[in-house]
This record gives C-alpha cells, structure tokens and sequence, in this order.
C-alpha cells in the first residue's frame, strides 16, 4: 500500500487536509477509527460563519440545525448581559450545526477530489525507517495493513497519539485542559436567537454553553479547567447545580449525554517531524477563550494538504521544509489571536464572581457600535473606577 499522503482521522482537520492535498493530484488515503464519520457526536455543535469561505464550504441545510443572531454573556449574578452580535462573538457563534452530517460533508468532499477513506480503520502504530515516519499500521477492519506515505498527517483529535508516536512534544498542562460535558436537552425554555455562556464559579476556568438547537432544544454544556477540579466527575456535579438553580432548564428531559475535553494552550514549540504535519486539536490548535476548534481544524488541514503538495512536488518532506511551507503558515495566520486568547483565559480564569458581575455590567452599558478597547475601558472606569487597574491587560 503505497500513498503520497496518508490521514489518521476523518475529523474536520483530517477530512480538510485530505481534501486539499487530492486536489492537486496526490493519491491520498484518510483513515478513520470509528465506523460511521462524526458520530457519535463530541461538540457544543457552535459554529461561526466568517471563516467558511476560506475553506470553500457552502452552508447547507443538510448540516444547519439553526441560525442564531448573537450571542449573550452572563455573569455570575445574571443581573445582566453582555449582547454580541454573530460578527463580534467569536468562534463559536453563527450556526448551530449537526456535527455528524457536518463531518461527513466534508468527508465527501474529500472523496469527490479523489481521497481514498478506510472507516473502522485505526491506525496502531507508525512505520520509522531511519528514525523517520515512514506511514503506518493500520487495523483495517480487523485486518493488518501496513501503508506507507511520503507524508502523514496527524488530524487524530484531543487524544492524538500521531503527535506522540513522531516524538512531537504536545504535552498539555491540567491548567490547559478544560473537561467536558453536555446534555442534549429538550423541551427547555431558550431564546432560539442567542447562544448563551454563563461566566464564574459556576464553571470555574470554563463556562456553561446553552446553544439552541430549536425552539425548545439546545446543547446545554460545561467545561471546567482541570486542575480546579478535585475529582473528574466532579463537572458533571457543576452541570446538574447550574441547572438545578434554572428553572426553565430543570423542566426539559436529556436525550443525549456527551463527554470530552478541550486544550486551552499556546501552540506548541513545533507540530511537525520529518514527513509529518499535526492539525487541529492534534495540534492544540482549539481556541483557548471559547474551547472552539472546529474553524482552526479546518483551516489547519486546508494548509496541511496544500503543504503537502508543495513538499512532494519539490521532493522535500523534511521537517524544516514542513516548519516553513506549513507550520509558519499556521503562525502567521493563528497565532496572535490565540496568544491573546489564551492571555484572556487566564486572567478571567481568576476573577472573582463579583469582579465578573461588575465588569459585565460596565460593558453590558456600552453601545454595541462602539466596542473598542478605549470604549470598555471607559464603561468600566466611569463605573467602578477601583476595576480599571485589574483587568486594563485583559481589555
Ligand atoms: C464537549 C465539547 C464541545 C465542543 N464544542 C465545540 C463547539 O461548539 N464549536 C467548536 O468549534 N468546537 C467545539 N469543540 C471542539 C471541536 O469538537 C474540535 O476542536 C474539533 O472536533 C477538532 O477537529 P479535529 O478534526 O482536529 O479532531 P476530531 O473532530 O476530534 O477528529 C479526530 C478524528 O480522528 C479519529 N481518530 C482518533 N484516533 C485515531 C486513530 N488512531 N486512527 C484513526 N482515526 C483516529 C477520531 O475518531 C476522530 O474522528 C468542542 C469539544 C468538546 C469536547
């Protein structure tokens, strides 16, 4: 089994790249683990629109489940909001989408350019040849199948072990992993326009997500930094209470329940290795403020496959070649936002619940036209003049 590229999962990172690189021509092969691409379901489902051209993905209807106008920040007191519209909110607002039809969109798309895709086909182990990546192992429905590549592309997801395996360091710290959980809920009571994120003790180092998926049915979901938890089933206690002390959740039934985790760090030092490029949450490349990841997959594995031509083309799959065609290209285009981010997650991971109420307060008073940093640093000076000096950074 012999590829120019081989792709270890069928995630958006993974579908992206393996569609990008057959595009230009190269036998590309995708394999994916589970039987059936995207399901089952490990996500808030929130989706912005901005960035969607850029991977030429046309909404659908297949995948929209809803289309909402903004979004809305509580603080802990939920005596006010913040309201954002879609363009101002960030990653994870615009769509609300069903993530397994989205994922095997693009998954088809992929196929339509030409990639070959295994399903039920984990990869076990790669191939080295003079301690470089040469493909992998790949428990092909059972059966063992060794395929080599001239690149492999490491789109495995939060749990990736591609990284591992090629010796690319991409350790996360407890501060940097946010746990994970969320009910499908319905019959609730929601305001199907706004995604909604609760902020404060109520999901310490994280926050509490209502993303509506209807009129009465939403993905109701927490993430809580880890090392602020005593013990791991400790978030879904954080869950329950917060929905405990809302009525109009507490009356909807769960029909679904999902776990996971996201990374909230940095980009690591490297995300390539001789041969091989890591994209998406592989590369830790989730948003650190909003836990969002499905845009920087896709956008990460649109300039994996593009780098891979240009590596094969020119005949150099090295590492520096791959650190400058690929992984500069990742910098330029991610990097400052998520530093920054990164930088707000931290800083607001520490306020307290009544610095929280006040600061949403003095911005909820701004005029949503005129958001800009003199604008909220204003709000908040003329409000509570004390705060100005404690989060001035963070603004
Ligand atoms: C609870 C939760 C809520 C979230 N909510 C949102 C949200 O609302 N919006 C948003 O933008 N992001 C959200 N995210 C993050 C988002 O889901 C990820 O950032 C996104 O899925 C990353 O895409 P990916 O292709 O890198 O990885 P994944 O989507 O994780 O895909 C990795 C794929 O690789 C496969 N795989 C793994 N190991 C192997 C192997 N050895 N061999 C073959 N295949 C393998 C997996 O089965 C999987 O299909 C959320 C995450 C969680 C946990």
């Amino acid at each position: 089994m012999n590829y120019d590229v081989l792709v270890i999962g069928a995630g958006p990172g993974g579908s992206s790249a393996a569609r990008y690189a057959a595009r230009h021509g190269l036998k590309v092969l995708m394999v994916e683990k589970r039987p059936d691409i995207g399901s089952p379901v490990r996500c808030g489902e929130g989706i912005s629109k901005s960035w969607l051209p850029e991977v030429e993905i046309d909404p659908q209807p297949i995948w929209i489940s809803n289309e909402v106008e903004g979004a809305r920040i509580f603080p802990p007191d939920e005596k006010t909001f913040i309201k954002l519209s879609a363009n101002k909110a960030g990653n994870e607002v615009g769509y609300i989408i069903e993530r397994d039809k989205f994922d095997k969109y693009l998954a088809a798309l992929a196929a339509r350019e030409g990639a070959d895709i295994w399903v039920k086909s984990p990869a076990i182990s790669l191939i080295k040849e003079n301690n470089k990546v040469v493909g992998a192992r790949i428990r092909r429905q059972g059966e063992i199948v060794d395929v080599r590549a001239r690149i492999i592309i490491g789109a495995d997801g939060f749990e990736s072990q591609v990284g591992r395996w090629a010796k690319i360091n991409t350790m996360v710290k407890d501060r940097d992993i946010v746990s994970c959980i969320e009910y499908r809920m319905v019959g609730i009571d929601i305001d199907k326009n706004f995604t909604d994120f609760y902020l404060g003790s109520c999901a310490p180092g994280g926050y509490v997500w209502v993303f509506p998926k209807g009129k009465d049915e939403a993905n109701v979901g927490i993430g809580v930094a880890l090392n602020k938890l005593k013990k791991r089933g400790e978030v879904k206690r954080y869950l329950d209470d917060f929905i405990e002390k809302h009525p109009g959740l507490k009356k909807g039934k769960t029909i679904e329940i999902i776990t996971g985790a996201v990374s909230t760090c940095p980009i690591p030092q490297t995300i390539v290795a001789d041969n091989v490029m890591l994209v998406g949450d592989a590369a830790r490349l989730i948003d650190p403020i909003t836990g969002g990841g499905v845009a920087n997959a896709c956008i990460s594995g649109k300039l994996a496959g593009e780098a891979a031509y240009e590596a094969i083309r020119n005949n150099n799959t090295s590492k520096e070649f791959l650190k400058e065609h690929y992984e500069k290209r990742v910098r330029e285009k991610l990097e400052r936002k998520h530093l920054r981010n990164w930088f707000a997650k931290e800083k607001l991971s520490e306020l307290s619940d009544e610095t929280l109420n006040k600061l949403v307060d003095a911005i909820a008073s701004v005029e949503l036209s005129s958001i800009s940093v003199k604008s909220l640093l204003d709000a908040v000076q003329k409000k509570y003049p004390e705060l100005v000096k404690e989060f001035e950074d963070l603004i």
